[in-house]
């Protein structure tokens, strides 16, 4: 008997630990509410969570099996479990974040106290981290040269799903309710989770969107991204499963730009596990900058300039529009990300630590390596960031991948009425001719041309200038 831990890998089939565990004996699956891990959560993810373990252990029952569901110190129930249960082993798939891996290692100690084998393997990335290396043996802090690696190394295959003769006949307790966990309802919907919803996303993509990915990713009103983020963060759905099926997708391409376009929703896998190498290898980069200044950037404090961020109310179209998309859907485009980002960073010169932490508890997709990475791409401050002195104009963006402002007016009622060039034009426009066009729409915050100089002259100051 084995017991298998579900941590990021909420599902039944390509799940390395659980492949490893029914290799030769029955396994237990269980999973644990860990009270640290719960500290750090969010009403969105774990509601995410939840769904996502209702289905898992429909899945489990429908092949005569369950989930044991358990809330406690990992160190303490699973030792405590594996007595119950006569294991000899614990699987579990590697997580690469700091917080599990201080964790896993108490949790290495527990089970060899007790004499119970201890059997992490590989399991969210295609490639671990470390395996993937600069010809000196070190992480890469350069996308590029680690993409062309990693597209180039031979992927594993996805693991079969356990026979329901692998499964042991347990009965599992009811699952907690968010109210159990002390966590409210989450005020955005929240996608539906399991692995049925995650091959559902992932088969409409590949039927059509990925084709255009390329081309399109960057206009968040097309919707042609895959959506698969809070997946792949819970592992609803395994990435081996996902890639071979994106292999699928390229040979089935119509022609060279849509198999290269393919290719290019490949890479965004890569940067996913780019930006886990980067954490693995970079612990303390989830609370300090990745870069090394001369003297600290001096960060604005501003109170009110951070809550009208918070609360899509800044005054420039696509700012808002994709802080109240993340309000509504704990989710934002990829590039209205980077502008909400950038805006933080740069035109209000608020701390990234800020943003970062208001990501962390409105995302749904929230993912250490890859939130962090993000953040402080924007900030300047990360691996391969954006260079201090390219400050994005939130109105030249917007006009470029929101034209005809349709994602703007999807996410702001106060501009429906408006016409899209009023609306790109807003921070330009006259009081009068605000309060005519958009009544109820707030004035801009700031001036994007001085906010951009005094961002400039503080990185400026912090490399060591005077
Ligand atoms: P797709 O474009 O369909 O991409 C497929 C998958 O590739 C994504 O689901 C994701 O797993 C991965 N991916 C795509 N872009 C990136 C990227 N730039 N970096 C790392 N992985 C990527 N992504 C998260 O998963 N969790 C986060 O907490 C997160 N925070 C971010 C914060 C900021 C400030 C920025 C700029 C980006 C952040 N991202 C984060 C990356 C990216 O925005 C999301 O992964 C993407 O928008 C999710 O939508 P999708 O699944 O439709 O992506």
């Amino acid at each position: 008997m084995r017991l298998h831990w579900h941590r990021r890998d909420l599902r039944g089939s390509d799940v390395a630990g659980l492949a490893a565990a029914t290799d030769d004996a029955t396994a237990v699956p269980v999973f644990v509410f860990d009270e640290d891990v719960l500290a750090h959560a969010s009403p969105p993810r774990v509601a995410f969570l939840l769904d996502a373990l209702a289905s898992l252990r429909a899945w489990y029952r429908e092949r005569g099996g369950d989930l044991l569901v358990e809330r406690g110190d990992p160190a303490e129930v699973l030792p405590r479990l594996a007595a119950e249960h006569g294991a000899e082993a614990v699987t579990w798939g590697e997580d690469y974040s700091g917080l599990a891996a201080e964790r896993d290692a108490r949790v290495r100690r527990a089970l060899a106290d007790a004499g119970v084998e201890r059997r992490p393997v590989t399991d969210g990335v295609l490639h671990e981290p470390g395996s993937i290396t600069t010809n000196a043996g070190d992480p890469y802090s350069v996308f590029s040269y680690f993409w062309k690696k990693w597209r180039d190394r031979e992927k594993p295959a996805p693991h079969p799903a356990p026979d329901a003769s692998d499964l042991a006949e347990i009965e599992g307790a009811p699952l907690p309710t968010l109210a159990d966990l002390g966590f409210d309802e989450p005020e955005a919907s929240i996608p539906p989770a399991g692995t049925e919803a995650a091959r559902d996303r992932l088969t409409e993509f590949l039927d059509g969107p990925v084709y255009r990915y390329e081309e399109r990713r960057d206009y968040p009103a097309d919707e042609c991204t895959s959506r698969l983020s809070p997946h792949l963060k819970y592992g609803t759905i395994g990435i081996r499963e996902v890639y071979e099926r994106t292999e699928a997708a390229k040979a089935d391409a119509p022609d060279a730009d849509a198999a290269a376009s393919v290719e290019e929703f490949q890479s965004q896998l890569a940067w996913r596990e780019f930006y886990a190498q980067v954490l693995w290898a970079n612990r303390d980069t989830v609370t300090e900058n990745f870069k090394d200044f001369e003297r600290p950037i001096r960060w604005r404090d501003d109170p009110e300039g951070l809550q009208a961020w918070k609360d899509g109310e800044t005054g420039y179209p696509i700012v808002d529009a994709g802080m109240r998309q993340l309000r509504e859907e704990a989710y934002v485009h990829n590039r209205v990300r980077m502008l909400v980002a950038a805006f933080l960073t740069k035109d209000l010169l608020i701390d990234w630590r800020r943003g970062y932490e208001w990501f962390r508890q409105r995302l749904v997709d929230h993912d250490t390596a890859n939130d962090v990475g993000g953040w402080q791409w924007a900030a300047s401050t990360g691996t391969d960031a954006q260079p201090y002195f390219r400050v994005f104009n939130p109105t030249t963006q917007g006009e470029r991948y929101d034209p005809d402002a349709q994602y703007i007016k999807r996410y702001v009622p106060e501009l429906r009425d408006a016409d899209p060039d009023v609306i790109h034009e807003w921070p330009d426009l006259s009081p009068t001719q605000r309060r005519r066009a958009a009544p109820d729409y707030p004035d801009p915050i700031v001036d994007h041309a001085s906010a951009r100089e005094r961002a400039i002259e503080a990185f400026e100051t912090a490399r060591g200038g005077d």
